[in-house]
């Protein structure tokens, strides 16, 4: 097992994998594993919105919900984190629906709307990996080689992909790895 955090240097940037949770980052944005209502739910987006505060839910109802794949972004309230991305992961339905796609999507444009609001440093969870069943050994290469791909091209320059198991963790490093050479 490897010690985490684990920092490696790739084009465009740098990219961390440490094991914990999502909502102590002090980072420009968590990306939140929302649904397509926005209005909360559980999981990662159930501690998001405890920890940021009623306000967060107040302005996810001006929203109007998000799309699977898409990405919408708010303030953080009263997390250490400056914005929350809110993007819409796809349930696993057995690989047959576009899910890698979709997720692949869920990456790209969290990272095109931090481009977009100048936003240097954002940390991703295993985004679908938990209520909505996506295989993690599948949804870590996708999540690690989006990420990889999008770098070089937005002013993003730090990711974390903050994982909240030991198991997770290792599955990203191994795609990190085996994609960053
Ligand atoms: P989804 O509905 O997209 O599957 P979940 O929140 O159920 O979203 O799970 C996504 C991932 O987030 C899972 O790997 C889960 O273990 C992880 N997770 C849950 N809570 C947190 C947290 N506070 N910080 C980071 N990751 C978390």
């Amino acid at each position: 097992m490897s010690d985490w955090p684990h920092l490696a240097a790739v084009p465009g940037g740098t990219v961390e994998i440490v094991v914990g949770d999502i909502t102590g980052l002090a980072v420009d944005a968590v990306v939140n594993a929302a649904n397509r209502t926005l209005l909360g739910g559980g999981g990662v987006d159930g501690a998001i919105h405890r920890a940021a505060g009623p306000e967060l839910l107040a302005e996810c109802r001006t929203l109007g919900g998000c799309e699977t794949g898409e990405a919408k972004i708010t303030r953080g309230y009263r997390l250490p984190a400056a914005h929350v991305i809110h993007t819409v992961g796809p349930v696993w339905r057995g690989g047959g629906e576009g899910e890698e796609r979709l997720l692949a999507a869920c990456y790209g444009n969290a990272l095109a709307l931090a481009h977009a609001h100048r936003l240097a440093r954002i940390a991703f969870p295993a985004i679908s990996t938990g209520i909505y069943g996506f295989p993690p050994e599948k949804a870590a290469p996708i999540a690690v080689g989006t990420v990889l791909a999008c770098l070089p091209e937005v002013v993003v320059e730090h990711v974390i992909f903050c994982c909240f198991s030991p198991a997770s963790a290792e599955l990203h490093r191994e795609a990190l790895e085996r994609l960053a050479r």
